[in-house]
């Protein structure tokens, strides 16, 4: 998901919509707004749908006055099964004694089943089915009198990754958890104006320029044009998702102080290095794959090609939730260029191998389209894990790398060669000179390692075996 707000700008929700666009990315099932004006009080809009088909709207942003609104897009993750409603939308708002707030969570609560049974025992009445709103429950709870304490006191509450975006009537609040799992970033728009984003992309569409990075288990509460900085949470080793920086995030945005782009560029690069191997052509699986892809060019001087195509006007494969638009996305989405593919030796360049469904179906278009030769190349090691903390892989069984070797793979697939950048690689590229760290790694990497940095407690409930 992502999640945006901004304080302090005439028609704060216009500023927002923009921000939400610049991160349809992070999810394109959902959007919504809230906002804040003194005359008019809290106003919200949640709509099923792209952002650009729904806040664009005059009617509708007429409807959401104030210089105070923050936002939210979503895609659904493990916790919430099947069809979202549109009361599983965000932002959520609650009503305190000392005013309303509202909220919007990028990540996924690990403990949010065993806090919901507890909350409804004790009165909590939920209305969506999203682990989310558990936030606004146990805020409900505290007897803390102003709402940046009750938040503390919820947060502390909550296991598991949360990057939040809140508001009250006065105030503008961000806040990640304690390992700092998703991004958040704080941005200065004008003399008074502040904005919180998921990335840095949706700072440079609103001409906000990007101040620094929300700060693991951090929280600023922005109020009257000041930033104050607060520390809820026992201090704890950043364990930021190494797959933001190969999947999630837009390669215009700057994470941790590196290019989204160099970093994946240079993930090409470490790949050509590993497992190089003698073609005629690289081709990115678009758009995800491209970064990469260029890399991989440029480091075995193999020459860059566009042999796979992609609609404009599709989504992310991934993002769609069920199984079956999944399977019919790739052709919907990807076309193969036979001109240039045509009696090659061709490498495909990929971000990951989830359940391996876009890979074969690109090899049968590659072969189909007359080339001689396939070679993956994925920029990712195996994914053999779910993540349980706001990115939606299957389960277990249902990832390729979780039951098959390499080898396997790459026969399962039936193309010439299959090889993944090691763990160590991905580590390089995205900085560490070293590789990871096996006693301390410096970021979470569970999907691939299996080494969860929070224990994922409900699912354990479930069954699920780390
Ligand atoms: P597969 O067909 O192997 O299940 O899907 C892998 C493709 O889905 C990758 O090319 C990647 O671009 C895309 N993808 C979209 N969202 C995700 C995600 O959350 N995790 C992973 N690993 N891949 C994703
Ligand atoms: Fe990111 Fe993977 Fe960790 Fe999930 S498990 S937070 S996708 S690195
Ligand atoms: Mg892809």
């Amino acid at each position: 998901c992502g999640v945006f707000g901004v304080v302090g700008v005439t028609d704060a929700a216009n500023f927002v919509a923009l921000g939400l666009h610049a991160l349809q990315h992070r999810g394109q099932e959902a959007g919504g707004i809230v906002s804040y004006h003194p005359d008019h009080g809290f106003n919200s809009a949640r709509r099923f749908g792209y952002v650009r088909d729904n806040f664009t709207k005059q009617s509708l942003m007429e409807t959401l006055p104030g210089d105070l609104a923050i936002g939210h897009v979503r895609y659904s993750t493990a916790g919430s099964k099947g069809q979202t409603a549109i009361r599983d939308v965000q932002p959520f708002f609650g009503e305190f004694s000392m005013g309303g707030a509202a909220i919007a969570h990028n990540g996924n609560i690990t403990n949010a089943d065993a806090l919901r049974r507890e909350l409804i025992e004790r009165g909590s009445i939920f209305q969506s089915s999203s682990d989310s709103e558990c936030i606004i429950h146990l805020m409900a709870r505290s007897l803390q009198r102003r709402v940046p304490e009750r938040m503390q006191d919820a947060l502390r509450r909550v296991e598991g990754a949360f990057s939040v975006v809140a508001m009250t009537r006065t105030k503008l609040i961000g806040v990640r958890d304690p390992l700092g799992v998703r991004p958040l970033v704080l941005g200065k728009i004008g003399d008074e104006g502040y904005a919180l984003s998921s990335e840095t992309c949706a700072l440079d569409i609103i001409g906000a320029e990007l101040v620094r990075e929300v700060e693991p288990g951090e929280m600023v509460v922005i109020e009257g044009g000041k930033v104050h900085s607060h520390r809820p949470f026992a201090p704890a080793g950043s364990r930021f998702c190494i797959f933001e920086h190969v999947y999630f995030s837009r390669p215009d945005s700057i994470l941790g102080g590196r290019s989204v782009y160099e970093t994946r560029r240079q993930i090409g690069v470490e790949l050509a290095r590993e497992a190089p191997v003698e073609a005629d052509l690289v081709c990115p699986v678009p758009d995800s794959g491209t970064p990469a892809a260029i890399g991989f060019a440029h480091e075995s001087g193999i020459p860059y090609g566009m042999g796979i195509i992609r609609n404009q006007y599709m989504g992310r494969t991934f993002i769609e939730p069920t199984e079956q638009i999944r399977n019919m996305g790739v052709r919907l989405k990807l076309n193969v260029n036979r001109a240039l593919i045509e009696g090659k030796r061709v490498i495909l360049v990929d971000d990951s191998v989830v359940r391996g469904t876009t890979s074969r179906k690109i090899k049968e278009m590659i072969l189909d389209a007359g080339a001689k030769e396939v070679h993956f190349r994925i920029a990712s090691p195996p994914t053999a894990w779910p993540c349980f903390y706001g990115v939606d892989t299957p389960q277990r069984e249902k990832l390729l790398a979780a039951t098959m070797s390499e080898d396997e793979m790459r026969d399962h697939l039936a193309v010439d060669s299959l090889k993944f950048i090691s763990l160590d690689g991905l580590y390089r590229a995205v900085g560490e000179a070293e590789g990871r760290n096996k006693a301390c790694p410096q970021y979470c990497d569970a999907c691939f390692s299996g080494e969860y940095p929070v224990t994922p407690a409900d699912m354990i409930e479930k069954g699920f075996e780390m």
